[in-house]
């Protein structure tokens, strides 16, 4: 698979490198459908944060497939990473950002995701240790948030905007 730039931050290869599929050995690669949406995910989420932030966004995983997918615990049967609609990141921090956590810079994330006009997502998920964001279109895009973790424990809630906006 040719390494190829998405956009100016995010090459091809962060979305299909996978530890997962290499102790398997799955060959990770990307259908050209598939691409085209991590570059529409990229231009139109990923990028836009990564520059509002000035900070490195880390891709932990992006595009997967079928058979990856399926050896993934907790991983959706209709997983948006299988058709490279989404991403799951963490936020990168340095000396400049000493003060902040790796858990407040995710919330900064989380929150300039659902608060700035130049980011778009179809559905916004918050993890203690990641984010997992997926887009569509600006047509298609549900603009769902959804608490990945609740009192402890893996589980699926809807979230509101402003209740989203509190959390700490
Ligand atoms: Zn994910």
């Amino acid at each position: 698979m040719k390494n190829v730039m998405l956009t100016p931050h995010f090459s091809l290869l962060e979305f299909i490198e996978s530890p997962t599929a290499r102790k398997y050995g799955i060959a990770n690669d990307p259908p050209e459908e598939a691409v085209d949406n991590l570059k529409r995910l990229c231009e139109n989420t990923l990028e836009p944060l990564r520059e509002a932030l000035q900070l490195p966004v880390v891709i932990t995983s992006g595009y997967r497939t079928k058979a990856l997918n399926d050896i993934l615990a907790h991983a959706s049967e209709r997983s948006q990473h299988m058709i490279g609609q989404a991403a799951d990141f963490y936020i990168g921090w340095g000396q400049r950002l000493k003060g902040l956590s790796p858990h407040e810079l995710l919330i900064k994330a989380f929150r300039l995701i659902i608060q700035s006009e130049l980011i778009d997502y179809d559905q916004l998920i918050l993890y203690p240790s990641f984010i997992h964001v997926s887009y569509v279109s600006r047509e298609a895009n549900r603009r769902t948030i959804i608490l990945g973790m609740r009192n402890g424990k893996l589980g699926y809630g809807k979230c509101s905007i402003e209740n989203a906006l509190k959390i700490q």
